[in-house]
């Protein structure tokens, strides 16, 4: 299968003769054996298969093989939500005293766990713009780094990543670079392509794309090469105690390394799994995502030129617009388009935001970016609360940002709706 849209609609799954055509719901906690040994091989990572639903079910792998196949990895896992998804991915190679390099510009979610829980936790982390120059990036690494992160398009700035640059950055120190691809989802941006080593993602936004369901996902593009740098990553590369001794890139290889370490040991231990009801609605979203996706892209890239040829309004953020800062990055990573998101600020400052956001008819205040639903956000007043101003600014999040995530509703009824909004501003 090799084209886009088809693995969307049928990626992961292909039933045998008079078995279901949409994935089963395995709505089971457990499953059941012929005999003890059986289990035992199951449970000593001897065999493959299904035993209690908080480590796999298979309704949530034919969702993950999904969306591996969509990204071009070697391994995938489904996790609760996208925060879990993050902390999993970074967790699953750092330990109590080793640091990570991180974009200062992610989703305020991912900051506050990198910058305040994970800390607490004895990890440690360095921020960088993704506009840094190349001596800045190189003087983030120490010798205890462990990763870089960064986000495909981050959220709500909407800063696209130099890929290619982060990644061999990460490669050059011996570490793998791990992306938030949420934004852009596969449809728009494969980091695999460009080197990237793990893919994470919130499915709760554009792969649910219907705003019912919270979910994360983590793929592993299975290149990194954890025995060259055998001495960072205990964890891969020596034996695991908790599991008989078995070393994971010895026994499941490059391939499988790193996703059946996260599934044998962090959702064993901290069981942030999702559920088989939540898998299936993904997987039913992953059906339209590539149809989404492109009228996403057009109605927000009709909205950011609206904005941007209106008085009323001092700034417009949209990678897609040739005057965007990161156009030609957008238009490298990501030429089909990036995401249905838009930022903006109005010549009269976050007061005229907060107006602006009341005066809307269609698009509904809500948290939630990424459905199908046209929305809107004032993060400073919400999601990035917590941040102090000079935070706001360095996170790529100023005061006055109104975040508009254009729904796919005809895109004559959006634009009528910002016009009016913007009429009754005082
Ligand atoms: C929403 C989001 C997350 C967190 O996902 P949840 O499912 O809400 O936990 C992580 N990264 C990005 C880019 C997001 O937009």
């Amino acid at each position: 299968m090799s084209k886009t849209g088809t693995k969307c609609v049928q990626g992961g799954y292909t039933p045998n003769n008079g078995e279901p055509r949409q994935i089963p719901i395995y709505q089971s906690t457990t499953f059941k054996y012929d005999t003890s040994e059986d289990m035992g091989r199951l449970f000593d990572l001897e065999a493959n298969g299904y035993f209690y639903s908080r480590l796999q079910n298979p309704t949530c792998d034919i969702v993950a093989s999904r969306i591996c196949e969509l990204e071009g990895g070697s391994a995938a896992m489904l996790t609760a939500s996208g925060q879990s998804a993050n902390f999993f991915a970074v967790f699953n190679i750092c330990n109590q005293g080793d640091h990570v390099v991180a974009s200062s510009e992610i989703y305020g979610g991912t900051y506050n766990l990198f910058n305040v829980t994970m800390r607490k936790m004895g990890i440690d982390f360095t921020f960088v713009s993704p506009d840094c120059t190349d001596a800045e990036l190189e003087a983030a690494f120490r010798p205890n780094t462990r990763a870089v992160f960064g986000e495909t398009v981050a959220n709500p700035s909407l800063s696209v990543l130099d890929i290619e640059r982060f990644v061999k950055a990460a490669h050059d120190h011996g570490v793998p670079f791990i992306i938030d691809n949420t934004f852009p989802t596969p449809v728009n941006c494969n980091p695999i392509k460009w080197g990237a080593d793990i893919v994470t993602h919130a499915t709760t936004k554009y792969m649910d794309g219907h705003g019912s369901t919270i979910g994360g996902a983590i793929v592993d593009a299975g290149r990194f090469d954890w025995f060259a740098h055998a001495g960072k990553y205990p964890g891969l590369t020596t034996p695991d105690d908790s599991y008989h001794g078995i070393v994971y890139a010895e026994k499941f290889g490059l391939g499988g390394a790193f996703i059946t370490k996260c599934v044998a040991q962090l959702m064993r231990d901290l069981g942030a799994c999702q559920s088989s009801q939540n898998a299936y609605i993904i997987g039913l979203g992953l059906e339209s995502l590539h149809l989404r996706m492109a009228q996403h892209c057009k109605n927000a890239l009709a909205v950011a030129e609206f904005l941007e040829s209106d008085d009323r309004v001092a700034w417009v953020n949209s990678p897609s617009l040739p005057s965007n800062k990161h156009y030609s990055l957008a238009q490298k990573y990501m030429p089909n388009g990036s995401c249905g998101v838009v930022s903006f600020g109005l010549a009269g400052g976050r007061a005229a935001a907060e107006q602006f956001m009341k005066n809307l008819k269609l698009a509904m205040i809500a948290t939630h970016v990424a459905d199908a639903h046209s929305c809107v956000l004032h993060p400073a007043n919400a999601t990035h609360r917590q941040l102090s101003d000079e935070e706001l600014i360095k996170a790529g999040v100023p005061a006055d940002l109104i975040r508009l995530s254009v729904g796919i509703e005809d895109i004559d009824d959006i634009l009528a709706d910002v016009e009016q909004s913007l009429d009754c501003i005082g």
